[in-house]
């Protein structure tokens, strides 16, 4: 490697990412972070980007208030439109050498297969009257399993060949028998949600758990995008509907928007900002237009909203905020009757 690579890297970061400065002893660099709006403090950053030591020590990233993690490579510098074609082929170089030693497994940022079927039909449709209750739908088993709703997680794992656990073979049973879960854009992640009354081990006793299928580390494409098609041929911007949740964005799809034409996505724990520099600036989708369904807590609040708005401007991208604003209501994950939305 370059002698001179890692000082190279550091004043490239520092010059390139907002708010950079050198951290621990400048084995690292801390920034504002590219996938959500972190801190308030203009000046403080949670992303934390280490500087390869030797030529086969990647660059990893992590923002200690989103979670969010990976590797740097080309991609990721297009990602955040800080792309260089030096920088890019040192860390192409270390990256491989890296993984050739084995230190990048679970770093791949890879689709994986994922063949998504019920076998116990009756526990399906129990789970599926579950969701259709709460959102006032009446959706089919298969209309569901179209929409990446994970029934089972057991059964999941078996039909795609999957002997590896990453949990406890108890807790596996217990997330089958009691949530309901949602399939991440990698196929990787499912983002269960609690739907009996039944006691379950304290470490998943939660509204929502996520489940890691393949160990993976990079967890830059964990959000919930429903499977669509859309026609570019036609001239108007596409909608994106992005909430919170995947109840939400179930709900808004058929009770608010009734199936039209867009993409319609949850950010499932991650961040509005992840999903959408996703779609920006890795799919290069800019004749989009953007309409956010926050809930009214922290996560949606104006500050948020505003950081997502300051993102878009440069693409001239349209954006919405929609709420619903019925009483005693947070979010869009409730049946049409207790959803009164209002656009700003
Ligand atoms: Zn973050």
């Amino acid at each position: 490697m370059d002698n001179d690579f890692s000082e190279k890297y550091i004043a490239f970061l520092l010059h390139n990412l907002p708010a950079a400065k050198p951290a621990a002893g400048r084995s690292e660099v801390v920034c504002k972070c590219k996938y959500c709006a972190d801190s308030r403090d203009p000046r403080h950053g949670h992303m934390y980007i280490s500087i390869p030591n030797t030529e086969s020590d990647p660059s990893f990233h992590y923002c200690q208030k989103c979670h969010t993690g990976g590797i740097v490579d080309s991609r990721k510098l297009i990602e955040w439109g800080i792309y260089d074609p030096e920088i890019a082929s040192v860390l192409g170089t270390i990256n491989k050498a890296a993984a050739a030693m084995g230190k990048t497994i679970g770093y791949d940022r890879v689709v994986y297969d994922f063949m998504n079927y019920a076998y116990d039909r009756e526990s399906a449709q129990l789970k599926a009257k579950y969701i259709n209750d709460r959102l006032g739908l009446n959706l089919t088993i298969d209309e569901m399993l179209q929409e990446k709703v994970v029934f089972n997680l057991s059964e999941a794992l078996y039909t795609n060949r999957i002997n590896t656990y990453t949990r406890h073979a108890n807790i596996i049973k217990q997330i089958s028998d009691n949530f309901v879960g949602f399939l991440s854009f990698d196929n990787n992640f499912v983002n269960f949600r609690k739907c009996t009354n039944n006691p379950v081990y304290q470490s998943i006793d939660k509204r929502y758990i996520n489940y890691n299928i393949h160990d993976k580390k990079d967890n830059t494409e964990k959000f919930y995008v429903m499977p669509g098609m859309h026609d570019l041929s036609v001239p108007t911007r596409i909608p994106v509907h992005v909430a919170e949740g995947p109840f939400d964005i179930l709900s808004i799809k058929y009770n608010l928007r009734k199936k039209a034409n867009g993409i319609y996505a949850a950010i499932s724990g991650s961040a509005y900002k992840g999903l959408l520099i996703h779609l920006i600036n890795t799919l290069k989708m800019y004749y989009i237009e953007v309409h956010v369904y926050p809930d009214n807590d922290e996560h949606g609040d104006d500050y948020v909203m505003n950081d997502i708005k300051t993102f878009l401007k440069p693409y001239m991208i349209p954006m919405y905020v929609h709420r619903n604003i019925y009483p005693g209501q947070k979010d869009f994950g409730v049946s049409p009757d207790k959803i009164k939305e209002v656009i700003i």
